[in-house]
């Protein structure tokens, strides 16, 4: 039987540990086999190994991944798009696996199916064992939503596209952004990154970031920010004001929180102009307490939304958009430095020092 290797999460404060794996001889109808190309490091995979988050163990994290198909299942042979899918095409695929059938399914809320399965969230003592993207090879369940990529999408600016661009769209498509509207991005992490693109290419007058990180400010600049505040400068005082001398006191249309700070909200709401939408897509620490004076939800008659994940189609139009767009933006640079799979722990340092948007693994030279 062949074997795969993969790095195995056991216990916060223990290296990863590299183990062999056995591969199905077996692909169950509509699942499929891929071999990893590039994985990347996402924040949330950190919080796991620093023990910020529980998840079940051992575990092979990962779910931003680019894989090659190996061996499809009977009755898979179309992709997301409805074209043909084969042996050796390049793709793309849901970060979840949901069942079709229960309550939240119907309500086209597929994230928060009852019977969810995630990728790189599955303890690796059940079979298949293989689905997390630290690994030379991934098993993708029945149901998975898989995308194929177009040749002139490259696999830095297509391995994080299943988590931070999706979710990217999906927050746009959620607030409702229309063409002309001024908008503030707080974050300027992958989701704001990507976010920055899509107000772009979706015609908004003005895109403001901020962040306290120099280097992502400059790379928001370079994505095509007009104004970038580094929200630590002890001299920028509050943002809500320079949001507002902005846009001939007014106020910006639409907010986005990406940055995973609940005191970030109280200036969004401030920031906004009667009348405008709040998107918050990055608070998924349990206790995030807004300390929001609520009365200005309703006398400014706010909109305030949120988000977790994303749709299937939503990676879609991700993958779409990469391949319309992806030229434009400095996209190579979200992933800053690139390591074998039996680095894997260089690798989480490196993704740990904050000074990368992205780190990758690359399981196979490709
Ligand atoms: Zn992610
Ligand atoms: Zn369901």
């Amino acid at each position: 039987m062949a074997a795969s290797h993969a790095a195995v999460f056991t216990e916060v404060g223990k290296p990863l540990e590299v183990c062999s794996f056995d591969l199905p001889e077996q692909i169950e109808p509509r699942a499929a086999l891929c071999r990893v190309r590039m994985s990347t490091i996402c924040g949330s995979d950190l919080h796991t190994i620093f023990g910020r988050r529980r998840e079940p163990a051992p575990l092979i994290l990962g779910h931003e991944i680019v894989g090659e198909v190996v061996a499809l299942g009977v009755g898979l042979d179309r992709d997301g798009f409805g074209s043909p899918l084969r042996v050796g095409d390049r793709v793309s695929w849901s970060i979840m696996v949901s069942c079709a059938a229960c309550a939240y399914c119907d309500l086209d809320l597929p994230q928060k199916c009852v019977k969810l399965r995630k990728y790189g969230h599955t303890c690796c003592d059940d079979p298949p064992q293989l689905t997390g993207g630290y690994a030379e090879h991934i098993y993708l369940f029945p149901g998975t939503a898989i995308f194929r990529i177009p040749d002139a999408i490259t696999d830095e600016a297509a391995a994080p596209a299943n988590c931070a661009l999706a979710t990217a769209v999906n927050a746009v498509e959620t607030v409702g952004l229309r063409r002309g509207e001024t908008v503030w991005i707080q974050g300027a992490g992958l989701l704001g990154l990507n976010l920055v693109a899509l107000c772009r290419e979706a015609d908004a007058e003005r895109v403001f970031v901020t962040d306290t990180n120099p280097q992502r400010l400059e790379l928001a600049r370079r994505f095509g920010a007009d104004a970038c505040w580094n929200s630590a400068d002890p001299g920028i005082g509050r943002i809500a004001d320079r949001v507002r001398e902005h846009t001939s006191g007014l106020g910006a249309d639409v907010a986005f929180e990406v940055c995973g700070s609940p005191q970030a909200i109280s200036d969004g709401v401030a920031a906004l102009r009667i009348g405008g939408r709040y998107l918050v897509a990055g608070l998924v620490s349990p206790g995030s307490d807004l300390g929001l004076d609520g009365n200005l939800l309703t006398r400014k008659c706010l909109t305030l939304k949120g988000i977790h994940n994303y749709h299937p189609r939503h990676l879609g139009q991700a993958i779409q958009f990469l391949d319309r767009h992806a030229a434009r933006y400095p996209c190579a640079e979200l992933v800053g430095a690139a390591f074998p799979l039996f680095q894997i722990n260089d690798a989480v340092t490196a993704a740990a020092s904050g000074r990368f948007v992205r780190v990758a693994i690359k399981p196979v030279a490709v």
